[in-house]
């Protein structure tokens, strides 16, 4: 596998791969890589393409300094994960190299954006474009590969490559979960170990609230299974919706949408985890 830190090497690379013929596609991360990223990697290679991984902490799209400098950093144990999983380049560049120029775009995601980590995290997910819109400059992907784990930057990615109109496939992956059904995350490793026992109770929620659509209303529903979040005193409830899966907004009765997704967010031991499930659709 190359190893590439710079613009110049990887656009060297790609450009390469290209004039052969061969089709990119493009898993971009922020490292502390798990099963969940690899399986982006695997799709990647079931789909015949050349396998290109970024590695990047993307300062842009944190709005806490604490959660930025204490997001875990773990290269040389990615490098040899990729290595293993068939990537064929990683591309692990400098905040210079991704931003040689302050830049003050402001994208308009609107409505996606105005809700559930749009609300928390304010600026997130405009740091989310600048980074992906640059990242997809840079390689040129064919094909991408996204968690729907992180369901609301999925739709956010969606929109960038539509409204600026790029030539390239977004491909959604399913989300990998441990033993435990707790979906897997690079910030579980900031878990002690019984708060990661207990962390599974979020999914087991998820798994709740589908087992019940459309048997109780949508407010009773959501009413119980926030109780039961609540319930842990280890749990602080950042937010639970039930939503419209293409606008993200939340619905009030069942025949409101033909997708319909549940997302939570909760914050254990200072650590934000995130989740959805497909409840129809
Ligand atoms: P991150 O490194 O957290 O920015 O994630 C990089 C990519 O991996 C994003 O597309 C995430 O949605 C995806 N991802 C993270 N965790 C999982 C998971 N448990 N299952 C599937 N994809 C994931």
């Amino acid at each position: 596998m190359k190893v590439f830190k710079t613009v110049q090497e990887i656009e060297g690379f790609v450009n390469r791969q290209k004039t052969q013929q061969y089709i990119i596609g493009f898993v971009p991360t922020m490292g502390a890589l798990h099963k969940g990223h690899t399986s982006l990697i695997q799709e990647a290679k079931n789909r015949g393409c050349v396998a290109i991984c970024s590695i990047y902490v993307n300062p842009k799209q944190f709005n806490n300094k604490a959660d930025l400098d204490s997001y875990p950093i773990t290269i040389e144990d990615d490098i040899q994960i990729l290595e293993k999983n068939g990537c064929d380049a990683v591309f692990i560049p400098s905040n210079d190299e991704i931003y040689p120029k302050e830049t003050r775009k402001v994208f308009d995601f609107s409505p996606l954006d105005q809700v559930m980590e749009g609300i928390g995290r304010p600026g997130h997910f405009n740091g989310v474009g600048l980074v992906v819109e640059r990242l997809f400059d840079i390689i040129k992907p064919n094909y991408t590969f996204f968690g729907k784990k992180d369901f609301q930057q999925l739709a956010i990615v969606k929109h960038l490559v539509k409204s600026l109109n790029l030539d390239v496939n977004v491909v959604a992956c399913p989300t990998i979960r441990e033993v435990s059904g707790l979906a897997m995350s690079s910030r579980n490793t900031r878990l002690s170990p019984n708060a990661r026992e207990q962390a599974a109770e979020i999914y087991k929620a998820l798994k709740y609230t589908k087992q019940n659509t459309l048997k109780k209303t949508v407010k009773e529903l959501k009413e119980e299974v926030e109780r039961m979040i609540l319930s842990n005193p280890l749990f602080k409830l950042e937010y639970f919706e039930i939503a419209d899966g293409n606008l993200l907004q939340p619905i009030h009765n069942w025949e409101d949408a033909n997708f319909i997704v549940a997302f939570i967010a909760v914050e254990v031991e200072g650590v934000r985890l995130l989740d959805n499930i497909t409840l129809i659709g």
